[in-house]
């Protein structure tokens, strides 16, 4: 966009509604509020009525530290120009063109929910799962369907999980985790005695190209050698020779580091593995009720990085397969999105609408960039988009209006129940005093019904 004037100083506050209060929108609320140029007034909105998105129910629960980044988060909650709405569906208790009247700017940091599937026979068995459905029920989604994992759990020895990310690296970590490890942790107290229930005895990880094309991180595969139940192995003929030279990326060879020692260990009597296996892909899950194994084609990857099958088929024994093969953003109604990429159309954060940006209208996060990156990597892609909004309002195409009627009013008169940083901190109170009962930190309040009785007792309690 070409430099224009400013218009002077506006009176009005620029009013910003910012969808899905995840780190994305956390970032984004903050970036603007950390900003002298235009005052600012933000209504962080999310479906939950709790904050932080991937942060409660994406990051491993035994990732302690990494889940305490959301008490640097929570401080961008608590800045008088933020207000935190939550229990609240853009596209369904207001639509986004209602909401984009209600306020002066929208920006959509609303995520990638959904799972990617494989596309292979078998896909639907029971014992079949998307990782997002198993994170949601580990980290206490109310929305998690407890009944399918929880059958697709009962009694597990063999798991499959398929892709070689950092969610599958997750996923196998905390299913091999001592009831002792997860103790501390705030899963909810069901997820924990199902998991101690799970005689899990071997998990294997499979990738579909080499070591080398892995995206896990360093930390995380040396974080899955650490821990206390579980035997990690990898045969060192998926791995590139000693005497090979070592691969130029230094992330990857720091991988194939950690994959060298494993593949050194061996399988000790009684005790779990987890076993990181390359060069293969799925082709079918086995079994008639519930699945019984995957078939597994080897392949090979050529100089590209491309992978293509050789027809080797080995049926790899399971009673859990787990895909994790990434996550999948959607449109709302009303907004455009590139269903190919599962992202919504956008220029340095502008959304657009048939190729043109929309005033207004921006995005940030996982549903403007794809779901890659960590936490931290928001924080930037924030900034981009917040800076081409006020260099939107500096070009005069956005107007500081301070809004047309208050949002949480308009909200309330369409029959939602909007959830304020009050009523979270009262959710927040809870699941303290509930963890508390077994001498943990915090234990997660997975249902909408707990959720929302915590706001309300607190309501009646000061009412
Ligand atoms: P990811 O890193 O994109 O990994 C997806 C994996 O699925 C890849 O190994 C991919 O293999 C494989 N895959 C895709 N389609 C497949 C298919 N049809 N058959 C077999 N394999 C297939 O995604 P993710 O693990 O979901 O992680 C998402 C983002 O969150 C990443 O940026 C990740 O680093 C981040 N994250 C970070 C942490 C952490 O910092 N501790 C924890 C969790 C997640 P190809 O490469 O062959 O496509």
């Amino acid at each position: 966009m070409s430099a224009v004037t400013p218009p002077g100083p506006p009176s009005a506050p620029l009013r910003v509604a910012v969808v899905g209060a995840g780190p994305a929108g956390i970032y984004a609320a903050e970036a603007l509020t950390r900003q002298d140029d235009v005052p600012v007034a933000v209504d962080l909105v999310d479906r939950l009525p709790t904050p932080f998105g991937l942060v409660r129910h994406g990051i491993a629960p035994d990732h302690l530290k990494m889940r305490a980044i959301r008490e640097t988060l929570h401080r961008a909650l608590e800045h008088p120009c933020v207000r935190f709405v939550g229990n609240v569906s853009i596209g369904t208790d207001v639509s986004c063109a209602e909401l984009l009247e209600a306020v002066d700017a929208v920006i959509y940091t609303y995520g990638a929910a959904l799972d990617r599937r494989l596309g292979i026979e078998g896909e639907e068995l029971l014992g079949s799962l998307a990782a997002t459905e198993l994170v949601a029920w580990y980290t206490g989604h109310p929305d998690a369907d407890r009944a399918k994992v929880e059958a697709a759990l009962e009694g597990v020895r063999d798991v499959v999980v398929v892709g070689v990310g950092n969610v599958a690296l997750d996923v196998a970590r905390v299913l091999v985790r001592t009831p002792e490890e997860l103790d501390p942790t705030d899963m909810p107290q069901h997820v924990l005695d199902v998991l101690a229930a799970a005689p899990v005895e071997r998990v294997t990880v499979l990738g579909r190209r080499g070591p080398v094309q892995a995206t896990f991180t360093t930390k995380e595969l040396d974080e899955l050698g650490d821990v206390a139940g579980a035997t990690v192995l990898v045969d060192p003929a998926d791995l590139p020779g000693e005497d090979e030279p070592p691969p130029p990326d230094r992330l990857v060879a720091r991988n194939i580091g950690v994959l060298r020692e494993f593949a050194g260990n061996t399988p000790e009597p009684g005790r779990p593995t987890v076993t990181l296996r390359f060069f293969g892909r799925p082709v079918r899950l086995a079994g008639e009720d519930r699945v019984t194994g995957v078939e597994v084609e080897r392949t090979v990857v050529d100089e590209d990085g491309r992978a293509s099958g050789t027809g080797d088929v080995e049926l790899v024994p399971a009673d859990l397969v787990v895909r994790s093969v990434g996550y999948r953003g959607s449109g709302l109604p009303g907004l455009p999105v590139d269903e190919s990429r599962g992202t919504v159309p956008h220029a340095a954060g502008r959304v657009l609408r048939e190729g043109s940006p929309a005033p207004g209208e921006y995005v940030a996060g996982w549903i403007k960039r794809g779901p890659t990156g960590v936490v931290g990597t928001n924080k930037h892609d924030a900034r981009e988009t917040v800076a081409a909004l006020l260099e939107d309002v500096a070009a005069g195409v956005l107007r500081p209006t301070g809004g047309r009627g208050d949002l949480v009013e308009l909200l309330r008169a369409r029959g939602a129940d909007p959830v304020l940083l009050e009523d979270w901190r009262a959710i927040d109170a809870a699941e303290v005093a509930l963890g508390a009962e077994r001498g943990r930190a915090r234990t997660t309040l997975h249902e909408w019904d707990s959720l929302l009785a915590a706001v309300r007792e607190a309501a009646h309690r000061i009412g």
